[in-house]
């Protein structure tokens, strides 16, 4: 139902923003910058939802370094033709590639939002229009003490996927960890950073070298003009309220109670989309079934209910309800599942293969993560589920899931046991663990030992891309991204899809404003983040595919109220 506003306000601001993730905290910093009185509204306890655990990166063609890399838009316009296809939205791709340059310029050298470009390919670099370097770019690091008494606001980096429980290192400092006895400069440097978290952790309770995401939503409140934002936690949206047609504000729901807040302006709705509510994903995605998510448990698609209920429409003719990433399944001792990201240390390293429930790979394993579950879900054994197999070498090395590499972890035993992992003498036992045919397990390691052999993965071309070979090194084999499996034991990792974020979404127009199912746009009403329908459509064109739309779209719609014209009192 839509309340009438007749009540009287409690509070009042210029544009109210719902979420506090990249897409909402991109609207409230340019909103500010333009003069205007924000209220960022956050559900939870902390601010920077999915964003602040994750990796930070954006998918932003032609800032200056991409072009002295040698990109042009031109090129970057024909690989989202291919990659969009009969998806691709041209008014939406164009605001995108048009306005994206100059936004990041603005923050890298306006604010203290800083980002660095990345050394990583597109993640089909070899398609028309593919780059191999210049559009993904990742968060500079950030001192979390710049924020003072703020900081306690920040949300923490997920416990899982960080060394001890916490500590965020930056893709430059991941080969110390990884073999710290590898020289003197190796070790001094991992010590000198275990020494900084260990002081941070007795004053803070947590590390202060952010890193990723954190780094990005920590810079961004580091950098709200704080005479004009207010930042509020555990403020969360329970209803739009429209009157002539315009949205005029919300109802709040806050510690103190409800509220009614006015928005002399607009509103922004950033609740990150709908990963962990069921009744909409059986909706919008039927064919696309999972049980878990890496998003923000809080994303349960308020915004978007909440747009509908003022008559905003949907739009849903995307390649797919979500992003996705391979991920394995952690039960605590009540029984609790916690998703693990297939990370970056084992992601596609020589070694490893995917095997379905039979035992036969399906996908290249170097492929990106949403390349991976797409496969799985086109793939005619799929359950659901798959197995990463390999030996105990390569666990020594890489980890797997949430097993570290040596030195990290010293010890399987604990996982076996908890039956996070599955581990056999021989190929046989290994694949009657796992439930799959012993004959056909086994031809298919011979099979994939044989390819490394010649370079050439005939059946999936692993290897054959600048991405795969990101994830390739030296291994005595002709082809970097292919080692045998080698002697026993052997190892299985059961593995879930897992949604990243929701890519379903509201329509709107170009400039993030939503759309009415009279096909109209509706006055005061915009929206950003996993909230709108995705530009890419679904499809996951680089790394940084969620947060660069997010950035842009989130200052096209702060850019938008501003410059329109004020609505008579
Ligand atoms: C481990 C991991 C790594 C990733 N790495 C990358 C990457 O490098 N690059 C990339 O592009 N994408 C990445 N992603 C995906 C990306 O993080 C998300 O798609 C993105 O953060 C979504 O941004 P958002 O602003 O829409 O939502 P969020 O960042 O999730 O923010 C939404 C916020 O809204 C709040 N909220 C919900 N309901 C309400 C309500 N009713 N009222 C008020 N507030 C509400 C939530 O609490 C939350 O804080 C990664 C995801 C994961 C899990």
């Amino acid at each position: 139902m839509v309340q009438q506003t007749q009540q009287a306000w409690d509070e009042e601001c210029d544009v109210l923003v719902f979420g506090s993730g990249g897409g909402g905290m991109s609207a409230a910093l340019f909103a500010a910058r333009a003069g205007l009185q924000v209220m960022v509204c956050e559900k939870r306890q902390y601010l920077g939802g999915t964003t602040a655990t994750s990796g930070g990166g954006i998918w932003v063609p032609g800032t200056p370094g991409g072009l002295a890399a040698g990109d042009t838009i031109e090129r970057a316009r024909e690989y989202l033709r291919w990659e969009l296809g009969d998806h691709y939205r041209a008014d939406i791709i164009d605001a995108f590639l048009a306005q994206g340059p100059g936004i990041i310029e603005t923050l890298n050298t306006q604010t203290d939002v800083k980002f660095e470009l990345s050394s990583w390919p597109d993640y089909h670099s070899d398609e028309p229009g593919g780059a191999k370097k210049g559009r993904t770019l990742f968060p500079a690091p950030f001192d979390g003490k710049r924020l003072g008494r703020d900081f306690a606001m920040l949300q923490p980096p997920m416990h899982r996927i960080m060394v001890l429980g916490g500590l965020m290192l930056g893709p430059d400092e991941v080969p110390d960890f990884l073999r710290p006895l590898s020289s003197v400069r190796a070790f001094r440097r991992v010590l000198r950073k275990l020494a900084r978290y260990a002081f941070d952790w007795l004053r803070f309770g947590r590390g202060t070298d952010l890193r990723s995401g954190n780094a990005m939503i920590a810079s961004m409140m580091y950098s709200m003009p704080r005479d004009r934002v207010s930042l509020r936690t555990q403020h969360a949206l329970v209803e739009l309220l429209k009157e002539n047609g315009r949205v005029v504000g919300a109802v709040v729901q806050g510690s103190a109670g409800a509220r009614r807040i006015r928005a002399r302006r607009a509103v922004v709705l950033a609740t990150g989309g709908f990963p962990h509510e069921r009744e909409m994903l059986r909706t919008y995605g039927p064919n696309f079934p999972h049980s878990q998510s890496l998003g923000c448990e809080a994303n349960v698609g308020e915004g978007i209910k909440s747009a509908l209920a003022v008559g905003a429409a949907m739009d849903t003719d995307l390649n797919s309800v979500a992003n996705w990433t391979p991920a394995s399944v952690m039960r605590d001792k009540h029984g609790r599942e916690t998703p693990v990201i297939y990370g970056y240390l084992d992601r596609g390293r020589p070694g490893v293969i995917a095997v379905d429930a039979k035992g036969r790979r399906f996908v290249n394993e170097s492929s990106s993560y949403h390349d991976i579950v797409s496969a799985m879900f086109k793939h005619s054994g799929n359950v659901g589920a798959f197995h990463f197999v390999c030996d105990l070498a390569f666990v020594r090395r890489h980890g797997l899931g949430a097993v570290r590499p040596w030195p990290w972890t010293r010890s399987l035993a604990s996982f076996v046991r908890s039956g996070y992992l599955t581990m056999a003498p021989s190929l046989p036992e290994l694949a009657r663990a796992i439930g799959a045919d012993e004959a056909t397990l086994t031809e298919t390691v011979q099979r994939h030992n044989a390819h490394c052999k010649t370079g050439v993965d005939v059946d999936f071309g692993r290897g054959a891309t600048a991405y795969n070979r990101m994830f390739g090194h030296a291994t005595g084999q002709p082809n970097p991204n292919l080692a045998p499996i080698g002697a026993p034991p052997y190892v299985a990792l059961r593995i879930h899809a897992a949604s990243l974020g929701t890519t379903i979404g509201l329509k709107t127009t170009a400039d993030a404003q939503v759309v009415g199912v009279d096909r109209q746009p509706i006055d005061g009403l915009y929206a950003c983040g996993n909230d709108l329908a995705a530009a890419f459509r679904g499809r996951y064109p680089g790394g940084g595919t969620t947060l660069g739309p997010a950035v842009v779209f989130g200052a096209l719609a702060a850019q938008h109220i501003a410059k329109s014209p004020r609505p008579v009192d």
